[in-house]
């Protein structure tokens, strides 16, 4: 019988817990290296001007615009059809079409061929979900393992082992040179039972910041070929990390070359700003072969189930937001400025904080910081100093040592660097 009282109270989640640290704390100095969310140089949320432009008319759902406060000259589009209803379960058609083709390339063999299944999920952590718990549903017995990058974004354990799939790990981050460690990554990889799943950041590794060259991604994708296994991508960084869309894809678009059969679980949290609205979705790749489209309307069934039974139909507003970016030339336009001003940045935080570090003349080598890319660095340091970063200087990360380079700016970036200097001499 179920009773309350034998449910064990579960561990705070660690990032929480630094959150309110930071709200609770005083000093005027304090730094919020936790947030994994993008912050202007003013250290606060930033709504993509070309986010707001569109959703501004989406917002007007079910209003009479023409006779309310709203400035019309505002509205990009008027569209009186705009309504509360249903999205379809596998979400806004025009939406998923338009992601498909942003990860995979508009010219992608799978997307011309039409090998592609795409569903609308809950952001990122929804199309990994979904991906986890199909996967688990029609794996053959015994489930093989899916193996993750060591260290990954603590939510990939959870989810994973909440859909029942054996987790193992491969080693991805080398503590000596702060950058990938290639040579573990491909000999766990080569020795993994045949048919493993393997899951791959697309790009801008969180919690790492560290990504495969290409030559590298071209050897990892022949050793998961040698394997049979199957890639599991995790896309929640595209074009927040370089500024370039077909960049931080390459290596999506690398392996659907090589004709795998794969899924990618995609986020619009980071490169639209979007987080709250929970936009994302799934897509799943066939394999080439005359059986294609046979396979891609059963997965199609499937995951259609799924979603029906956990979420009925996914969120209307991020997605309408995003698909109207998407889909019209001038507004994507101006999304790609955007990810410049975002990318470009935390690249060029990146660079500061390292100039400071060596201009403090810190112990130990910070190219690591300017080699690294994305939301994230690993910067290397000990529990202990993040400990004294906390208690002495009120700058706050994750115990890692992992800061959240968005929480730099031109205000703060000489304290934090002459912070870490002191602690680490
Ligand atoms: N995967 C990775 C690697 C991430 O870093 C994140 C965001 N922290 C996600 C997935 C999903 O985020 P969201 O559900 O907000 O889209």
């Amino acid at each position: 019988m179920f009773t309350a009282d034998n449910v064990p109270r579960a561990a705070e989640d660690p990032l929480f817990g630094l959150m309110a640290a930071y709200k609770k704390d005083t000093f005027d100095k304090k730094v919020d290296l936790g947030i994994g969310a993008y912050r202007d140089d003013n250290a606060k949320p930033w709504v993509l001007p070309v986010v707001k432009k569109v959703g501004l008319v989406l917002l007007t759902a079910g209003v009479d615009v023409a006779n309310s406060d709203i400035q019309a000259d505002d509205l990009l589009r008027k569209d009186p059809d705009l309504n509360h209803e249903y999205l379809p379960i596998a979400g806004l058609a025009e939406f998923t079409t338009a992601s498909q083709k942003l990860v995979l390339g508009a010219d992608s063999p799978a997307v011309r061929e039409k090998r592609v299944i795409s569903i609308q999920t809950v952001s990122g952590t929804g199309a990994v979900h979904l991906g986890g718990a199909f996967l688990s549903k029609f794996l053959p017995q015994p489930t093989p393992a899916i193996y993750m990058s060591s260290p990954t974004w603590a939510n990939h354990n959870q989810i994973f082992t909440n859909v029942r799939l054996p987790i193992k790990s491969y080693p991805y981050f080398s503590s000596e040179t702060k950058m990938l460690d290639f040579e573990g990554m491909i000999s766990t990889l080569s020795s993994a039972p045949k048919g493993s799943i393997i899951l791959l950041h697309a790009c801008a590794h969180n919690p790492t910041g560290v990504d495969p060259t290409q030559d590298q991604w071209m050897k990892i994708a022949e050793v998961v070929k040698a394997g049979s296994h199957f890639p599991f991508f995790d896309c929640a960084y595209q074009g927040f990390a370089s500024g370039d869309l077909a960049k931080d894809a390459w290596a999506v678009r690398y392996f659907v070359e090589q004709g795998f059969e794969l899924c990618v679980a995609q986020s619009y949290a980071k490169n639209f700003g979007l987080y709250g609205e929970r936009a994302g979705a799934f897509h799943f790749v066939t394999a080439p072969g005359p059986d294609a489209q046979d396979t891609v309307s059963r997965i199609a069934s499937q995951l259609a189930i799924l979603q029906r039974s956990e979420i009925s139909n996914p969120p209307a507003y991020g997605a309408r937001i995003a698909s109207m970016i998407l889909n019209d030339e001038n507004l994507f336009k101006e999304w790609e400025r955007d990810l410049k001003t975002m990318s470009g940045r935390i690249i060029e935080m990146r660079k500061a904080f390292r100039d400071k570090l060596e201009e403090f003349q810190t112990p130990g080598t910070w190219n690591h910081i300017t080699n690294q890319i994305g939301m994230f660095s690993f910067t290397g340091l000990t529990e202990k100093q993040v400990g004294i970063l906390k208690e002495k200087w009120h700058i706050y990360m994750t115990k890692n040592g992992r800061i959240s380079m968005a929480g730099l700016n031109t205000h703060n970036v000489a304290y934090v660097a002459e912070s870490v200097s002191a602690t680490v001499k």
